[in-house]
């Protein structure tokens, strides 16, 4: 068992992913309130003073609301784009400067033993990435927030031991919804959110690459259903030959704390 996985929480009301393996413990992302994730990450038998670092895939508020009280709390790094640092605004001034570690999207970097590849992703934001992380033979990988799924960034999860990947809206739910007609527009295009059908076919073209564990994440509260995303994604699989829940494993990452941690 060498790396460990757990989606803290996942949806528009926050997000945050724990990676680590036994020297190294990383999140993506820390969309709650920084009292929220350290006892989300208790939880799970980590603890946020032995963070090496926070890795931000955006700077949308469901995705940074807790980074500067964790930055100052437990002392913790905060990896991002100068784009994105840039777009927090308030956020990244209330970080202590050495603290605010900026990477380029494209270029690897280390974090501890954590190999860190963050790789650019279509969204409605600065500039948006998602990650793929690699420690003792394993890889992991983190892409959310994403209007599409151009070929590039299925060879960005290729392979991948595990991953949390959107699967947003149900499309039917979200037309027909009470959204505001220039939301539904935003979240429907290639800089919004992946859809529940694009997330089983993204599944899919990477379960071919012989990815095997998938969390579905960023549900939404108004568009979409647990039951649904995962029925979407687990007949898109069997229409190509998996059998989820034997040959795949795919779970919905809950929206308001820990999701089944997996060590792969
Ligand atoms: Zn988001
Ligand atoms: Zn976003």
């Amino acid at each position: 068992m060498k790396l460990t996985f757990c989606p803290l929480f996942s949806g528009s009301s926050g997000n945050s992913t724990y990676i680590a393996t036994e020297k190294t413990a990383l999140l993506v992302d820390a969309g709650m309130s920084a009292r929220t994730i350290a006892k989300a990450l208790r939880m799970v038998g980590g603890d946020p003073a032995a963070l090496s670092g926070i890795l931000i895939t955006h700077e949308h508020s469901d995705h940074v609301r807790g980074i500067a009280q964790l930055c100052k709390q437990f002392a913790v790094p905060i990896y991002a784009n100068r784009a994105t640092f840039e777009a927090m605004g308030e956020t990244a001034r209330l970080l202590p400067t050495n603290l605010a570690r900026v990477f380029e999207t494209g270029h690897e970097f280390y974090i501890g033993e954590i190999a860190v590849r963050p790789f650019a992703t279509p969204h409605d934001a600065a500039q948006s990435v998602g990650y793929a992380l690699f420690a003792r033979g394993r890889k992991a990988c983190v892409m959310t927030d994403i209007g599409y799924m151009p070929k590039a960034l299925l060879e960005e999860a290729a392979g991948a031991d595990v991953m949390l990947i959107e699967s947003n809206h149900d499309v039917a739910l979200l037309r027909e919804g009470k959204y505001p007609a220039a939301l539904k527009q935003r979240i429907l295009s290639r800089r919004g959110h992946l859809s529940n059908p694009d997330a089983g076919a993204a599944v899919c073209a990477l379960a071919h690459t012989g990815v095997r564990r998938f969390y579905l994440g960023h549900l939404s509260r108004e568009n979409n259903r647990e039951e649904l995303a995962l029925n979407t994604v687990c007949t898109a699989l069997e229409n190509n030959g998996f059998r989820p829940g034997h040959d795949v494993g795919v779970t919905v990452a809950h929206r308001d704390g820990p999701t089944e941690l997996v060590r792969v």
